[in-house]
């Protein structure tokens, strides 16, 4: 079968012929159809990811149809139209019992514990309890796209910040991931003001369902501009971008009490931002962490798409084959793709 892969981080990634993928007792082979790239795909060609074994084939937000199913798998067959979010839990640890699978201790996460969907197939570990079936109505390229940064950005929203409609929301970041919270927000009753430094970026975040924006390099203090605008400083703030300015910056622009979830992810140079904890405790805010969701969750997520509350085929830019994929991979960090890009023809 065709494939993205790579033989060294930074080095060469190519579309070679591959082996189909093993199935495994508790697994389903998935013929991918749609899969989509992210900036995680690029930080672990960089080698950012320690789970990585070489040679290596990225790809985790995927949609597709069941081709073979393993002997254990119950609530799947073949021919099943199916998602998966980006971390499948394993279902026999502590944190699956308690409901966490998106922290599971064993997670299984294809493109990254094992190779992905930048590919005709796919393996799935844990399948029975991570699949989740497609409405009729959702295209393949719609449901890629909701795997990793949409289900990520919802869990943010919803369970770890627990928006409220009224709340003002900070969203530092406009690529997938800042552009999906902010359209959920939107759909919370948030009132939401993006930042980045892009102004073709702050347009379409606005046409998504941003309130205000704030190009972060026409403005000389962006912490004081959100603070301005909220009337004493937001009631939560996502870091969408992953950096040590992002970060500082969506911690310092929250008002008392008020909630950072950090959604970027933190890598290379950029690792270990600088807190102000002195801030964290005299306002009492909240830091927490948002990756993932589980599949069990994702129905209310499936009910605000199907009911046109959100729409998170907008986000998607550009529709590719898997040739045009290595070099839009590489280049990822120029930051010059608007939206998510899908690969669709393999
Ligand atoms: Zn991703
Ligand atoms: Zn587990």
């Amino acid at each position: 079968m065709k494939a993205i892969i790579y033989n060294s981080f930074k080095g060469p990634v190519t579309v070679e012929d591959v082996s189909y993928p093993q199935l495994k007792k508790d697994g389903v082979i998935i013929k991918v159809m749609a899969t989509g790239i992210c900036r995680s795909d690029w930080h672990g060609w960089q080698g950012h990811d320690a789970d990585i074994v070489l040679p290596h084939v990225p790809g985790h937000e995927l949609a597709g149809i069941i081709e073979e199913v393993g002997s254990d798998i119950k609530n799947f067959k073949k021919g099943d139209r199916v998602t998966v979010p980006f971390v499948s839990g394993c279902g026999r640890c502590g944190e699956c019992y308690s409901g966490n699978h998106q922290v599971c201790e064993n997670q299984f996460q294809p493109g990254f514990t094992a190779w992905g969907s930048f590919a005709e197939y796919v393996a799935i570990d844990y399948a029975d309890i991570n699949l989740v079936k497609i409405p009729d109505s959702m295209s393949f390229e719609t449901a890629a796209s909701l795997g990793c940064r949409f289900v990520t950005s919802f869990r943010a929203l919803v369970k770890q910040a627990k928006v409220s409609a009224g709340e003002w929301v900070a969203i530092h970041g406009c690529g997938g991931v800042g552009l999906s919270a902010i359209m959920i927000a939107n759909a919370l009753g948030a009132n939401v003001i993006a930042i980045d430094i892009s102004g073709d970026k702050l347009e379409f975040a606005k046409s998504l369902g941003a309130h205000q924006i704030i190009n972060a390099t026409k403005v000389d203090d962006v912490v004081a501009e959100i603070k301005a605008i909220s009337q004493g400083g937001t009631h939560v703030s996502l870091d969408a971008l992953g950096s040590k300015i992002t970060c500082h910056n969506s911690i310092s622009c929250l008002r008392i009490r008020g909630r950072h979830i950090q959604v970027g992810l933190m890598a290379g140079k950029e690792a270990s931002p600088e807190i102000p904890m002195g801030k964290v405790i005299a306002h009492e805010l909240e830091i927490k962490g948002s990756h993932g969701m589980q599949a069990y969750e994702y129905p209310s997520l499936m009910e605000m798409i199907l009911s046109g509350k959100i729409q998170p085929e907008k986000l998607i830019g550009k529709t590719v084959n898997l040739d045009e994929a290595a070099d839009i991979l590489i280049n990822m960090n120029n930051f010059q793709e608007h939206g998510v890009t899908v690969i669709n023809q393999f």
